[in-house]
């Protein structure tokens, strides 16, 4: 075969890479869920380890030859142990789905009651939404948070009391507040549930010291490994002592239910660049970081609501924040964020508590700082991409969604076409471009 780099090997794929990159390094990264990985997390992951097979644990192989990858695999799972400061770890979940539904495996039944944070009000499909495998699968009920953003855990507890779930999730991937883990730890040592805390947008802060860790409340911790903690997509899953006392093979079911419940082969060129993220993020520097990510989405929030944006829970704890935009109109997200879009300025559409309109055309927008503090942003930088934002929304405000279909095609079509030459837009974008070019990726 022959030893030909991707370059000419196949040009168009290597072409839409140098596109995506270039496109990365002219935006603002704001999808709170996204970040930039290191040059040598990009390394682990497109190494040669993507060509072995190991089924199993190592020590524990189907497939002979692994010595380095057994290495390569304890090394990240004593790691993800040292850095959260857990006795068990399983690193080999191919990403957070499969992860949360490795743990529904270990500790439930099929049918079997469990309760999780309402999808429209932050919560993750995983924790009992009704089209993920968690809601058609388990008999699912959803908590939700109050009027002011925060979670409603006097209704946790009463819906526990009712439904006695087997397990219980606390974590989001939409909410700017810090987690109650020690309140949902209360409502499920009550009724004898599993509590698994899913800290997939938080981990990096929790690492950091900057959002506490679930660790001394939760039986069960699972993570995604690609947002804040700045590695490659995977996921960890993990049993805290708490989880051992409750049940001492709590470790074993977790590894079988990831292997041979229900995937195959690990991916052990992610495993190894998940070995470089912890060891990355055990580095004192990644405390700087964490921190700063948070300061710099407290500065974000302040310079949005001090030009009038009104923002979910009134700011945030963390390194997210949801803008409220029903003071303009209701269904105004999708508006905002493809005119963001256009302005260099990337985040997502998304429903805010007691969205008055659908999910699909939600009422706000979910914006956050990780990826933008990876390349070296600061407050300063924060106070005027917030009145970027409050100037593309300004653009935006008066506009409508249509209660028909086909009246919404037609006009969304329009606003692309109106967007596109929209000279403020292009005006900020080319500002953003001048930002960005100060600040350049890792890679
Ligand atoms: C992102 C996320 C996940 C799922 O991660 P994928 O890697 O996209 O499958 C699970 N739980 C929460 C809370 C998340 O935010």
């Amino acid at each position: 075969m022959d030893k030909k780099p991707l370059k000419t090997a196949d040009p168009a794929i290597y072409d839409l890479i140098q596109a995506e990159l270039s496109r990365r390094r002219t935006v603002l990264e704001m999808i709170p869920s996204e970040n930039h990985t290191s040059l040598a997390v990009l390394e682990a992951s497109g190494s040669i380890l993507t060509d072995k097979y190991s089924e199993g644990y190592p020590g524990k192989r189907y497939y002979a030859g692994n010595e380095y990858i057994d290495k390569i695999e304890n090394l990240a799972i004593s790691r993800a142990k040292q850095a959260f400061g857990v006795p068990h770890a399983n690193v080999q979940a191919y990403s957070g789905t499969p992860a949360n539904f490795a743990v529904h495996f270990a500790v439930c039944q099929a049918g079997d009651p469990i309760m999780g944070q309402n999808l429209l009000d932050g919560g993750h499909l995983t924790h009992g939404w009704k089209t993920s495998f968690s809601g058609a699968f388990y008999k699912s009920v959803q908590y939700h948070v109050k009027a002011d953003g925060y979670i409603d855990f006097d209704e946790a507890r009463a819906l526990a009391r009712e439904h006695k779930p087997k397990l219980i999730w606390v974590g989001a991937s939409a909410y700017a507040r810090q987690f109650p883990f020690k309140e949902m730890a209360e409502i499920a040592d009550e009724v004898g549930a599993f509590l698994a805390a899913d800290i997939a947008h938080i981990a990096g802060l929790v690492l950091g010291g900057a959002h506490p860790s679930p660790v001394p409340y939760a039986h069960i911790v699972t993570t995604t490994t690609h947002k804040t903690l700045r590695g490659p997509r995977g996921a960890l899953i993990m049993a805290t002592e708490k989880g051992l006392q409750k049940d001492p093979e709590l470790g074993d079911k977790i590894d079988k239910a990831v292997f041979p419940g229900l995937q195959g082969g690990p991916h052990n060129h992610q495993t190894a660049a998940i070995a470089v993220a912890l060891g990355e993020a055990m580095w004192p520097d990644f405390k700087t970081y964490a921190h700063q990510v948070v300061s710099n989405a407290k500065a974000l929030a302040q310079s949005l609501m001090a030009r009038g944006l009104k923002l979910v829970s009134n700011g945030t704890d963390n390194h997210l924040m949801l803008v409220d935009l029903t003071p303009f109109a209701k269904g105004l997200g999708v508006f905002a964020q493809d005119a963001l879009d256009k302005a260099g300025i990337t985040l997502n559409k998304n429903t805010i508590p007691q969205d008055p309109s659908s999910p699909f055309y939600p009422s706000g927008i979910r914006l956050g700082t990780p990826a933008i503090t990876t390349r070296g942003m600061k407050e300063k930088e924060m106070e005027q991409i917030g009145a970027w934002i409050a100037e593309v929304v300004q653009e935006v405000q008066d506009r409508r969604l249509p209660e028909t279909k086909e009246e919404r095609s037609v006009y969304l079509k329009q606003f692309a076409r109106d967007i596109a030459e929209n000279e403020k837009l292009k005006e900020i974008k080319k500002k953003v471009e001048e930002l960005c070019s100060q600040f350049p990726l890792p890679y």
